[in-house]
């Protein structure tokens, strides 16, 4: 950018075009690198699957052993390709706000205890269970128990109930995933007169302070072979983040590394008065 200087030596102004073009030029940027991201976290998938195809095609069909665990890998990676896919596809929905929010107020108490009750649930059947498709299933042999310290009085908040529930469902998974066997996950809902806030806080691995910026990021993983394992896309946060800014809202998260991390959604809210009011001040 250049100065305006005046002769009398008094500056009377910036000239700021320069600060457009960086503007687009990071965009450029941040679209070339998201493009390429895509090609590289599909390239990876799609590779091992061809390699077990061929390895299939070479003779591996006709071992008993064998051939079944090729035969999986090659499901688990399609399945996780289709998820990315699915996952892109929403987001670029988000991005050019073509995603349709279906709004409606709700019990955020209710609503968010439902989801927990879910997860309760999945404990319970775990032992049971051997359907490995089920994503709503995907701990195995995880231990963990959730503990609520919920506000007492109902907050009612206006919400894509579907998009939320996606949201809250992605960080309850993130912090069984990356909670120790047997970990406590602690669900809480505030409230502090313009904003709810939901927290999900674990006992786990923690974020290394230099990833803390970077984990809402598109495909940003700390560990990402041990993510890939885990069937994960590095997008749900992106997503997730996303999906709460639509709702005007924000999120974030604290966590110390070894010592667990907390989520936290805060979500605009006004207080219902007389039951037929809404009053703004309060
Ligand atoms: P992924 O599919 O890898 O889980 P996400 O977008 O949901 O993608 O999360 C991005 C990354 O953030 C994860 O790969 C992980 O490194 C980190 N992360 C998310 N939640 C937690 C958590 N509760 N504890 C530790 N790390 C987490």
């Amino acid at each position: 950018f250049s100065l305006i200087q005046r002769e009398t030596g008094f500056i009377s102004g910036l000239v700021c075009v320069l600060h457009d073009i960086t503007e687009q030029e990071k965009n450029d940027a941040e679209r070339r690198e998201f493009v390429s991201n895509v090609s590289h976290e599909l390239r990876t998938p799609l590779t091992s699957v061809r390699s077990y195809i061929e390895a299939l095609t070479d003779g591996a069909w006709q071992d008993p052993k064998l051939a079944p665990q090729f035969l999986s890998v090659t499901q688990e990676e399609t399945d996780r390709m289709i998820r990315m896919i699915n996952e892109l596809l929403a987001l670029s929905r988000l991005d050019q706000g073509t995603a349709k929010m279906e709004l409606e107020f709700v019990n955020l108490n209710e609503f968010f205890n439902y989801i927990l009750n879910r997860f309760d649930m999945m404990i319970k059947t775990e032992n049971e269970r051997n359907d490995k498709n089920n994503p709503m299933l995907p701990h195995e042999d995880k231990r963990y128990s959730i503990k609520r310290e919920f506000v007492k009085q109902d907050l009612w908040v206006e919400l894509d109930t579907d998009k939320m529930m996606q949201v809250i469902d992605n960080i309850m998974n993130n912090a069984i995933k990356y909670s120790p066997d047997g970990g406590v996950i602690t669900a809480r809902l505030m409230e502090n007169h313009q904003n709810v806030v939901i927290s999900i806080s674990d006992q786990g691995l923690g974020i290394p302070r230099k990833d803390i910026n970077k984990i809402f990021d598109r495909f940003y993983r700390v560990d990402k072979a041990r993510s890939r394992k885990q069937g994960g896309t590095g997008l749900g946060l992106a997503i997730s983040k996303e999906v709460v800014e639509a709702h005007h809202g924000h999120i974030w998260v604290d966590s110390a590394e070894g010592r667990g991390s907390t989520f936290y959604i805060s979500l605009p809210y006004q207080t219902y008065e007389n039951g037929d009011e809404w009053d703004a001040e309060d």
